[in-house]
C-alpha cells in the first residue's frame, strides 16, 4: 500500500466517544482512530475487523444474559 499523496485529507464517516472512523477519498484508507492509536487499514480489512468485532460484542452479550439468567437463579440464603 503506498499513498499518492502526502497527507490524508479524511471525511468522517462516525463518531462516538470511544473515537472515529474517517476515510481518505484519496488513497482508500480507512482510518480508526482511538484515544492514543489510530489504525489505517485497506476498506476489506475494515470489513474483516467491523464482523469480528461485532461477533465479540453478541458473545460477550450471550455471556452476560447467561449469567443474569444464573445469577437470578441462584437460591437466597436466609
Ligand atoms: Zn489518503
Amino acid at each position: 500500500m503506498s499513498a499518492k499523496h502526502s497527507s490524508c485529507n479524511c471525511i468522517v464517516l462516525a463518531s462516538a466517544a470511544v473515537g472515529q472512523v474517517l476515510a481518505c477519498p484519496d488513497c482508500g484508507t480507512i482510518h480508526l482512530n482511538l484515544s492514543q492509536v489510530t489504525l489505517r487499514l485497506m476498506p476489506d480489512r475494515f470489513a474483516e475487523l467491523s464482523v469480528i468485532v461485532a461477533k465479540a460484542q453478541r458473545l460477550m452479550d450471550e455471556a452476560r444474559a447467561q449469567l443474569a439468567v444464573k445469577q437470578a437463579g441462584t437460591p437466597s440464603l436466609h
